[in-house]
């Protein structure tokens, strides 16, 4: 496994790998590996004869007031996951590299960006769709794997790399849990105990949302109002917001249609949760 630390090398070595004529997988990732990160990188190994992992801690999709500086930094557990892995470029550049004095140019995504989590943090897609764009100009891959966790983020690079006639192709990838229902993430590791155990709430809306249409409930404010009183029953969690959204435009619905994403985003503690699931349902005629 090699690792790769400037943008520079990772376009050489990208040059090199054009002429053998392999595919390339790519997954990108902010580090603090957990088995989440893990189930996409097999994902990208079973597919792909040669798997890039990028490891960079992008600081514009962070506002001021955010963890940037306290975002959990492990790069040497994050190779060692990559080597069992069987990944073959750890790309793993510094700031500078990315974001050489003088760099100006930003990528914007605006409609999907809108609302959600880029109403609550509002520089935070513009530096996702940026990076995300000069990540996939060095890699080049064949496939991306995104995770749906982050299901308005994969999203916007969906229809970013529509937009702008990126050739690969992205796959959205299922979202892995810890048993009792909470979604793995890297800021998982700050929660305390108490916190921990407070946590799965967001799952289980989202659990009583579904469940509410499958019973054959319709109206996108009736299912809202079922998964805030759920979360409503913790009095750990700060609720940010909850929506019944179409899955592509993230727009909320008021009668559903086939197909919805229920959206979640809490707070417990100075820790932010985030959550979704799609559910589909056909009614008889
Ligand atoms: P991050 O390092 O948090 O930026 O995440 C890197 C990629 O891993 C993103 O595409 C995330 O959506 C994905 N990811 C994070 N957590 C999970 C999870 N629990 N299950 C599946 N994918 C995930």
């Amino acid at each position: 496994m090699k690792t790769i630390r400037t943008t520079a090398a990772m376009a050489a070595w990208r040059r090199r790998l054009h002429r053998e004529g392999v595919t390339i997988g790519f997954v990108p990732t902010m580090g603090a590996l957990h088995d989440g990160h893990r189930s996409l990188i097999r994902a990208a190994r079973m597919t792909c004869d040669t798997v890039v992992v990028s490891i960079f801690v992008n600081p514009t999709q962070f506002g001021p007031t955010e963890d940037l500086s306290n975002y959990p930094r492990q790069l040497g557990l994050d190779r060692a996951l990559c080597l069992t892995e069987g990944v073959d470029v750890v790309f793993a550049p510094e700031r500078r590299t990315m974001y050489p004095p003088g760099a100006q140019t930003v990528v914007a995504v605006p409609a999907i960006a809108r609302r959600w989590e880029g109403e609550a943090r509002p520089h935070h897609f513009q530096g996702v769709a940026t990076i995300v764009t000069k990540l996939l100009c060095l890699v080049q891959p064949d496939i991306t794997w995104f995770g749906q966790k982050d299901y308005q983020q994969a999203a916007l690079v969906q229809q970013l790399m529509k937009d702008l006639n990126f050739p690969g192709r992205l796959i959205v990838h299922p979202t892995v849990r810890d048993s009792d229902g909470l979604a793995l993430s890297s800021r998982n590791i700050y929660l305390s105990k108490i916190h921990r155990q407070a946590a799965p709430v967001l799952f289980r809306a989202l659990e009583a949302g579904s469940a509410a249409i499958h019973a054959g409930e319709r109206r996108g404010a009736s299912i809202q109002r079922r998964m805030a009183r759920v979360v409503a029953q913790e009095p750990l969690a700060v609720l940010e917001y909850l929506a019944v959204c179409d899955p592509i435009t993230l727009e909320p619905v008021s009668r559903l249609p086939r197909r919805v994403v229920l959206l979640g985003a809490l707070r417990i503690g100075r820790i932010r949760l985030l959550d979704n699931t799609l559910v589909s349902f056909r009614d008889k005629v």
